[in-house]
């Protein structure tokens, strides 16, 4: 290299995309933060807007009322992974989209066209703007939003696995019950006709049943600092 200097690392997008309780967003979250790169969860933008049409009266399960004020909330991520943020329509709403209400209800609202056409355009428009790169984690970015990513990791990890993970993160929640909720939204969110949750074929897939969270951040870690190195 010239005059040894430093040369600045090239911008990298990651795709993270995987069912829920695999440990997603801990590992997309401290890969961003441990490489220096922008993070954006997508999954708090669907929690967002069905946060939004649930407190604005909207029938969720009327996908034609869903999709008439699709356009209408101004929904807006931090993309910092030491303080995720979102807003709607300047509210913060980091904490109510985690309620079980919104939680039972956003594989009905992100399954309509016209909320993913209008969530995937502000993810894109996000992943443009990060100087440094993203990791950008949820459903279908590799499959959808990203095809052409640097790197897609799939997350995967066995029903119990992600049953007592989520329970723990719920303080105790009953792991049955929480098995059977988060089955039925990942069959949800895997049978929808638009981009489903789905493995791209170029995907490395990392199953996390028996790794700490420490080992599963290390491993892309890696991933991510060979895609560099490559570029
Ligand atoms: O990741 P999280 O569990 O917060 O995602 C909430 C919901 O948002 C998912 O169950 C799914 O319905 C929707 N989602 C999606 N596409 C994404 C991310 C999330 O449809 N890329």
């Amino acid at each position: 290299m010239e005059n040894g200097a430093a040369r600045p690392a090239p911008a990298v997008i990651v795709a993270i995309d995987g069912p829920s309780g695999t440990g997603k967003s801990s590992t997309s979250k401290a890969v961003a933060a441990k490489l220096g790169l922008s993070y954006l969860d997508t999954g708090a933008q669907y929690r967002a807007i069905t946060w939004w049409m649930v407190t604005n009266g909207i029938d969720i399960t009327d996908p034609t009322a869903i999709a008439a004020v699709a356009g209408k909330p101004e929904i807006i991520s931090g993309t910092d992974p030491s303080a995720p943020a979102i807003t709607v329509d300047g509210t913060d709403v980091a904490r109510p989209i985690r309620t079980q209400e919104v939680t039972s209800k956003v594989s009905a609202v992100s399954a309509v066209p016209e909320v993913r056409t209008r969530i995937t355009e502000l993810q894109r428009s996000i992943a443009a703007a990060a100087e440094l790169g993203i990791v950008v984690e949820g459903r279908d970015i590799g499959t959808t939003v990203l095809p052409d990513a640097d790197l897609k990791i799939f997350l995967t990890a066995s029903p119990e696995a992600r049953a007592s993970r989520r329970s723990g993160e719920l303080k105790g929640a009953d792991v049955n019950s929480t098995r059977e909720a988060l089955l039925k939204r990942d069959a949800a969110d895997s049978s929808r006709k638009t981009s489903p949750l789905a493995k791209a074929d170029d995907a490395v897939e990392v199953d996390t049943s028996d790794l700490t969270l420490q080992q599963v951040i290390e491993c892309v870690v890696t991933l991510v600092e060979e895609k560099r190195a490559a570029k």
